[in-house]
This record gives structure tokens, sequence and C-alpha cells, in this order.
């Protein structure tokens, strides 16, 4: 038996379920749920969320992973009555997203790998909740000097806890290729390592490289194919089976980066986004899943993938 840290408590890994390793219930900033919650949009985010929730959890999700850190407004509180309230089981993230604070830009890797080490062990806030993955992300241009110290960090915090690490990249430009260096340097067992975002990519070479390190690819965006330079849900779905197709299902984690609010966009494009995306949480359980299945893929590859392949994330092996 393996726990994880989940918002409500420490949870039975075998009790997952159906679970998307890459979302967020309400994207803001810094300090921004705390000091100026009127900021982050029309009242009733909570009722939002929860209802978007209930849905999901009456489609089958079971759980989901919230990678949004301290520079991404993180509300353990609001993700805490979330869950209660809509029954979906959420795991809660330390580390840090592209906001890296000023204050840490001098910092030790160690220095801020004991923040990240504190907040799985003992908790978020003073809430008790306690962090059960580390996210960290490098976007254009790659990994920055202060972007380097946070992957460090986040590599010695993953050491010292056993949690997993999530990551954002910029697919394009071959991101995951860096960080797997730097973990490698680190000393991290890959196994504990998701590379995100790898479906703003179609390059099957990009993609089996990383694998072959033995990293997981997160297959985390959807629907995908805003603007023409990114892949559609039906190519993005295309690359999910020709990884099935090259043996490496067991290392494909599907997940959509949704967010009931997204108050870093103007209220205008959060509403473009829900109109795009209308299925929210459940646009794979909707289109994706049966077009895997139009594919040939066999319902227990895709049980394997949905439901086996996030527990064996979290209980590493
Ligand atoms: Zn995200």
């Amino acid at each position: 038996m393996t726990v994880v840290n989940s918002v409500l408590g420490p949870l039975d890994t075998s009790k997952l379920g159906f679970t998307l390793c890459h979302e967020h219930v309400a994207v803001s900033s810094a300090g921004i749920p705390q000091v100026y919650p009127e900021f982050i949009g029309p009242q009733g985010t909570t009722e939002r969320a929860v209802a978007a929730l209930r849905d999901a959890y009456q489609e089958g999700v079971r759980s989901i992973v919230d990678l949004s850190t301290m520079d991404l407004g993180r509300d353990v509180r609001l993700l805490q009555e979330v869950s209660r309230r809509s029954g979906v089981q959420i795991i809660a993230a330390t580390g840090t997203w592209r906001d890296i604070p000023r204050a840490f830009w001098g910092a030790s890797p160690d220095a801020v790998a004991a923040l990240y080490v504190r907040e799985v062990q003992e908790g978020v806030e003073g809430t008790g909740v306690r962090a059960g993955i580390i996210k960290v992300a490098n976007d254009v241009g790659g990994v920055t000097p202060e972007g380097e110290i946070i992957l460090r960090a986040a590599a010695r915090a993953q050491r010292r806890t056993g949690v997993p690490i999530s990551t954002h990249t910029y697919a394009p430009q071959r991101v995951g290729e860096q960080q797997v260096r730097i973990f490698e340097e680190e000393g991290v067992d890959l196994d504990r390592v998701c590379i995100g975002h790898s479906n703003d990519t179609t390059d099957m070479a990009y993609l089996l490289g990383l694998l072959k390190k033995g990293v997981w690819t997160g297959l985390d965006r959807y629907p995908g194919g805003r603007t023409p330079d990114t892949p559609n849900w039906e190519q993005r779905t295309d690359t999910v089976r020709r990884l099935i197709e090259a043996g490496y299902t067991h290392r494909v984690l599907l997940s959509h980066d949704w967010s009931v609010t997204l108050a870093i966009v103007s209220q205008e494009q959060q509403e473009a986004r829900h109109r795009y995306n209308p299925d929210g949480y459940l646009f794979i359980t909707r289109r994706v899943l049966p077009r895997l299945r139009e594919l040939g893929v066999p319902p227990e590859t895709l049980h394997q993938i949905m439901v086996d392949n996030p527990r064996r994330f979290f209980e590493g092996g």
C-alpha cells in the first residue's frame, strides 16, 4: 500500500481511480486569492468549480491533480471545499511555475528545496494540507538561470520526499530534454518525473527520446488547436495511439490543463475558452477515449492509461 497526500488527507493510491494528472481548479497569481479575491472574477468560482467537478464525478472522474503553485494563485482551502463538496479527490502541488518570485533568483537550490519539502511533509500555509507532487515550469527559450534554481530545488525535494515531479514545458523547442538533463545531474530517478505538455508537439523522435530516458509523458493539453501552430485534438489523439503502438502505454498520462477560472487572461478570453471547450474536465471522457476506441485501442488499454498509470506514477515503479 502506498499513500498519496490529497487535500482531504492521506489517500491510499488504490483509491485514486480514474485520474486526470494535470488540471487546475482556479488559476491566478501569487497572493491574489488571499489578498484580492474579488479580482478573480465573477463571484461564485467555488460554486462553478463544485458544479464542474460534480459533473466530472458523475461521468467517472475520481481524482484530479491540481498543479497550481503559489505563483499560479494556489488556494488549498478552496481545493479542500471543492473536493469535499464534489466528491472528486484532489492532489495539491508544491513547486513553482513560470512566475518565479524575485526572492528566489539569488537563492540556492537547497534553500528553495527546503520550502517544497516542508509543504510535502508538514503542509501549506498552516492548513495541514500536504502537497502530493512538485511542479516546475520552463517555457519558450528553455531553462533560464532562475529556472535552473527551481529545477534543482525540485530535484532535491523529490529525492528527500519521494513524491513525483510534474513539469510544464514548451515542447516545440524540446525543452523537456533540458529538464531531463538537469534531473539526471541531480540523480533523480526519472521514473518519478512526468514531462508535461508533451502533446503540444507531434514530433515522435522527441517524444520517444524522452521515453527512452525513462520519464513519463504528460499528454496533458486538450483540446488544443486554438491556434494553427499547435496540434488539434485529433492530432493529439493520434499521438497517443502512436505511443501505444510504440510500446509506451505504461508511460502515458492524459489530462486537459483545464481551469474553471483562469484569472491570468482577460474575462473575454476566459469566456472564449469555455465556448471552445464546453466539456471542460470531461473532454477526454467524451471525445478522446471514444476516438481511441474507434482507432482500435482496446478498453483495457484505456483503463490502464486513466486508472493504473496515475496510480503507478504516484507509487513509483
Ligand atoms: Zn497547467
